[in-house]
């Protein structure tokens, strides 16, 4: 459904901003494809998008692409932008730079829903989801787009219900320039972990769309070029375990139709190594790999931070039961949780090493608005301002350089490349091997894809196998998945480990930040106009 009854035409440019360098958006992975640019086409602004009147032409920008130029601005009659705390600082200056033109500038999304004060720019903030304050913002603008006399906050009451979101406009972006493709199925999820802010921005009741909807945006992803791997950016995929299994069968069907030509991921509490009848449906819809935020192997530590359902099962055979059905686990972890102690980054190590998980973001504890977390450590006064000189807002219980030093050893630890790729090695050999067999489509046998193919082996093959130091283990790997004729699996797992490793090295020196979601604002870089 799209917003009805506005007569008036305004032409509005849509503009994501640029990332952070950071380790979960593979940024060293991109110079051995070919010609990715970003991580994956950002689901708010493409569904505002797509919500906007039918007569109103839109524009949009991912300045991880490209940066917003003179032509655009002038083109437009106002400007929306959406994005997360860590891109706080390039919303903002993309925020100067409409009004250098005099434009309106909207915020919406998950940063400013949290925390509308971070904004004090922007003409218009959008709180909430899809809604009451959208209608309300087009109508506004429709009448008048020019920049209000002060800020207008609209917060969403009443909510659009999934059922009725458009598909978004992903036919605006440049979707071949996109490491994933993504897609959304549910919102919000039941668990309140304490450091989580999904619970209160998008409530505990997770909201669904129909599996019907998201056959036709699967068939519209693919419509619009996207191949390879698409990624459920749900919150949990089985916060609701009924809503999963009536999906399931459709993406079964979608696959077969189509000939598996994607490879679903997601993410999930690793509670579902407990649902063999969701794992199996899984494996037959060609999952292949599911982001379990483990945060940490400590009981004490789960406890505390209320992720008990962390422990229905043990945590290890929890993430062998998942490789059985042919998925890779790839874990979310936390340090500098209360429960740390001077030896936790050793027990880390070691659960690295007994999982065999390949990538895990390793992230320091970071304080979110509206989490429990935050408001447990407001109480305690040990919330710490941020002024980029630390990577975390949390006064830790631990003393921070012990903290950070810990976490740099264990990114130089877990990512060593003879390390890595021994994990990359056993999923190869154990979890890959249970995947389903999948025909060889027309797609993959087109040329273009072929091409693809070979220009992103000659990537590796030079960068890695010839420049990289590390490329002795390298071709230990490379020779042995050649020998099975994995090319597929030789691109894959190459492409993720080169970056895993670059990026591990810059972070045991200090040049990455800690923290995904901490704002070290001298890491940001901004796009030139
Ligand atoms: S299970 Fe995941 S999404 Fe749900 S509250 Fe916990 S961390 Fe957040």
């Amino acid at each position: 459904m799209r917003a009805e009854g506005i007569e008036t035409v305004r032409r509005i440019l849509c503009v994501f901003p640029r990332y952070t360098s950071s380790f979960g958006t593979f940024e060293y992975a991109y110079p051995l494809t070919d010609g990715v640019q970003a991580f994956m086409p950002p689901q708010g602004l493409l569904l505002i998008a797509a919500y906007l009147p039918v007569n109103w032409p839109v524009r949009f920008i991912d300045e991880n692409i490209r940066a917003a130029t003179k032509e655009d601005f002038e083109w437009a009659e106002a400007v929306f932008v959406s994005g997360m705390h860590i891109q706080r600082q390039q919303m903002n200056d993309i925020c100067r730079r409409a009004h250098a033109f005099d434009l309106a500038v909207a915020i919406g999304g998950p940063s400013v829903s949290a925390c509308p004060d971070y904004y004090p720019a922007f003409d218009y903030l959008h709180v909430g989801e899809l809604g009451d304050a959208t209608d309300d913002l087009i109508g506004r603008l429709a009448r008048d787009p020019s920049r209000p006399d002060h800020q207008v906050v609209l917060t969403t009451k009443d909510r659009v219900a999934m059922t009725d979101f458009p598909i978004p406009a992903y036919e605006l972006a440049e979707v071949k320039k996109y490491f994933l493709g993504s897609i959304q199925y549910s919102s919000g999820c039941p668990y309140q972990c304490e450091f989580c802010d999904i619970p209160g921005l998008y409530g505990r009741n997770p909201r669904l769309k129909s599996p019907e909807q998201i056959v036709a945006e699967l068939d519209k992803l693919r419509e619009c070029g996207v191949t390879g791997s698409v990624y459920f950016v749900d919150d949990n995929f089985i916060g609701n375990r009924k809503a999963a299994l009536d999906l399931l069968p459709h993406l079964i069907e979608w696959q077969k139709r189509t000939g598996y030509v994607m490879r679903l991921a997601c993410e999930a509490t690793l509670n579902i190594a407990k649902r063999p009848e969701i794992l199996e449906k899984m494996r037959e819809a060609f999952f292949v790999t599911i982001f379990c935020g483990i945060e940490t192997p400590d009981p004490d530590a789960l406890k505390a931070m209320h992720k008990d359902h962390n422990m229905m099962v043990p945590i290890l055979e929890g993430v062998h039961t998942i490789n059985s059905y042919g998925m890779e686990v790839v874990s979310g972890i936390i340090m500098g949780l209360d429960t740390d102690k001077p030896e936790t980054g050793d027990a880390l190590l070691a659960f690295v090493d007994e999982s065999q998980i390949p990538l895990l973001t390793i992230n320091l504890l970071q304080a979110l608005p509206k989490t429990p977390l935050w408001d447990r450590l407001e109480r305690e006064g040990r919330l710490l301002e941020e002024d980029g000189s630390r990577d975390s807002n949390v006064a830790f219980l631990l003393p921070y350089d012990q903290v950070v030093d810990s976490w740099r050893k264990c990114m130089a630890v877990a990512y060593a490349p003879e390390k890595l790729y021994a994990r990359y090695q056993y999923q190869c050999d154990y979890t890959y091997a249970q995947r389903l067999k999948v025909p060889v489509t027309p797609e993959q046998k087109s040329w273009a894809n072929i091409k693809r193919g070979l220009i992103m082996l000659r990537n590796i093959f030079w960068k890695v196998g010839v420049l990289g130091d590390y490329r002795r283990v390298f071709w230990k790997f490379a020779l042995g998945r050649l020998r099975r004729g994995d090319i597929e699996g030789l691109i894959a797992s190459s492409m993720i480990a080169h970056h895993l490793i670059m990026f591990a090295r810059a972070a045991s020196v200090g040049q990455q930040s800690a923290s995904n979601y901490s704002i070290r604002l001298r890491e940001a870089s901004v796009p030139a106009e």
